[in-house]
């Protein structure tokens, strides 16, 4: 994808954390871990094995659960409270802007997944037109 001015630049991204929620749970979280002496902790190793460490927690709810099953409602928040916590810290931690990313990422998978080729499919990017 180009830039706008077909330069071959990233285009600007048009969604931003700054002044968002997630910028003002991004403050919480920093005064939260500061107050606690964390940042030392806070490694992006240490924080990216966490995500998944949460992820897992997450996934662990629906572990033996039949199809359509749900696990109790306060647990599912309560697990995904701490994968956007989890994800925030890291994303702060690296310099990242999430949504920017997450639109960046969102333009990406447009350009792989053209509606009229992957509507009503599910596989992979690099296997669309290839089933019958
Ligand atoms: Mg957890």
């Amino acid at each position: 994808m180009s830039g706008a001015a077909g330069d071959g630049s990233a285009p600007a991204a048009r969604w931003s954390e700054a002044e968002t929620p997630i910028a003002t749970l991004a403050a919480a979280l920093a005064a939260f871990n500061h107050a606690r002496d964390w940042e030392r902790f806070h490694t992006p190793k240490d924080l990216a094995m966490a995500l998944s460490v949460e992820a897992s927690e997450l996934l662990e709810l629906f572990l033996w659960k039949r199809d359509g099953e749900l696990p109790p409602r306060a647990r599912l928040e309560e697990e995904l409270g701490d994968v956007l916590i989890t994800l925030v810290n890291l994303a702060r931690r690296l310099g990242v802007d999430l949504l920017a990313a997450a639109e960046a990422k969102l333009a990406l998978n447009g350009e792989r997944y053209p509606v009229a080729l992957a509507r009503g499919k599910a596989s992979k990017y690099d296997q669309l037109g290839e089933e019958p």
